[in-house]
């Protein structure tokens, strides 16, 4: 049985250590501040469809390879812990508010049938019909089917109690240490464990390194081929639904107004959560400025959002890459390290895959399939973005 440690407990960390947990390794994971990370934040839309960018194809088969194997991912962890996470496999809408916005989701749709994907262009009146909270004056909507949703925080919850349940599938029970951990231990050319801020090092056979936009604060790793992340903050907010009165939404609503993106993201429980500002502005706070554009543009799409209780604003930062793409692959010329970060807009969407490639990697094994290794050669370290 081999001793392995993970490092950050974000949904990069927690759904490593499930996958390790599973495939018999000994977990420990060690985190100063478990799951308050940018997955804390996250929306929890898993939106390979909506997610599509103009030139960023190579994280395209990435996106919809995870998005496949969310529904037994999501299988497995609630059959191990005996309860829902959230997992709501409703459509998600498109929604322009002006002409200018419809024209910039039918062009984004071009791309998405030419990469083979299902989008269906809707009148206002049957978008309506889905969802009556969308405002009349709304231009035009896109309904895409494929693109579902989870509760990031009931996620992490239950893959905290999957991987530090005393009984479980594979290996012991997993254990968290809260501490920081500020350099990984080398040995000639292989990582032997970590340092944590107290001065104490705890030793294994495998390390995995998820500690999300803060990797580079982790010393002992050579330069070449470093990891580079810059934190790209989101304001969010959430609120819910009053006491007695009915759900505003069924689905998740991804708007344009003016061409600033909003989304309103619907939960079982009344929760709505609103968000999509980006900034890179290394303000860690919540931008005033945010909250205000989020506010009116969810009213402009969804009239009745004015109603909702207001529960709670935050602000994290993804960790953006040069090029979108993940960092998930061994670190070339050191051994018995996985790196696992760099998930930007798409940590929860790609946690399934990311999970199940970095319990692979960290045991030592080869990807299973041809697929799966070209997929693991665009996440590699050694990629020149
Ligand atoms: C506003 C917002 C909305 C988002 N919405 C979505 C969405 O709808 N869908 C989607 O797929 N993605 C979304 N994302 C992106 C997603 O949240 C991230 O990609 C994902 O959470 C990254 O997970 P992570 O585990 O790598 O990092 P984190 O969640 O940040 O976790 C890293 C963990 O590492 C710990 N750590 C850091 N340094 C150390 C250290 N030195 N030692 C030990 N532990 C350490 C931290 O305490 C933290 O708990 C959103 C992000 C934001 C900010």
């Amino acid at each position: 049985m081999s001793e392995t440690l993970v490092v950050g407990a974000g949904i990069a960390g927690l759904s490593s250590a499930w996958y390790l947990r599973r495939a018999g390794h000994a977990v420990t994971v060690i985190d100063p501040d478990p799951g308050n990370g940018a997955s804390h934040a996250a929306a929890g839309m898993i939106a390979a469809v909506s997610e599509v960018v103009h030139q960023h194809d190579a994280i395209r088969p990435l996106m919809l390879a995870s998005a496949g194997e969310y529904p037994q991912f999501i299988a497995d962890l609630e059959r191990t812990v005996g309860h829902s996470v959230g997992y709501l496999r409703t459509a998600t809408l498109g929604v322009g508010a002006t002409p200018g916005d419809v024209a910039a989701f039918r062009d984004l749709s071009d791309v998405q049938r030419a990469a083979g994907m299902a989008v269906e262009q809707l009148t206002v009146r049957r978008a309506r019909r889905l969802e009556p909270s969308l405002a009349p004056g709304v231009s035009g909507a896109f309904l895409v089917a494929d693109d579902h949703q989870v509760n990031p925080r009931s996620l992490l919850e239950a893959l905290a109690e999957a991987v530090y349940a005393p009984s479980g599938t594979g290996g012991p029970q997993g254990r968290l240490v809260r501490e920081r951990v500020t350099a990984v231990l080398r040995e000639g050319g292989t990582v032997t464990g970590v340092r944590l801020a107290d001065g104490r090092e705890v030793r294994a056979d495998a390390t995995v390194l998820c500690p999300g936009v803060s990797f580079p604060a982790i010393d002992g790793l050579p330069e070449a081929h470093a990891v580079r992340l810059r934190p790209v903050h989101g304001d969010i907010l959430r609120a819910r639904v009053k006491p007695g009165h009915p759900a505003l939404l069924e689905r998740t609503v991804r708007g344009l107004v003016d061409g600033r993106p909003v989304y309103l993201v619907p939960r079982t429980d009344g929760e709505i959560v609103i968000g999509a500002t980006e900034r890179e502005d290394g303000f860690d706070g919540v931008s005033l400025e945010g909250v205000h554009q989020l506010l009116r543009d969810a009213q402009i799409l969804v009239p009745g959002a004015a109603d909702l209780e207001l529960t709670e604003i935050l602000a994290r930062a993804r960790p953006g890459t040069p090029d979108d793409l993940p960092y998930l692959g061994g670190v070339p010329g050191v051994d018995g390290v996985t790196v696992s970060t760099g998930y930007s807009r798409h940590g929860v969407l790609l946690a399934p895959l990311c999970a199940r490639f970095t319990a692979v990697l960290a045991s030592g094994e080869v990807p299973p399939g041809p697929h799966d290794t070209t997929l693991l050669t665009t996440t590699s370290l050694e990629r020149t973005p």
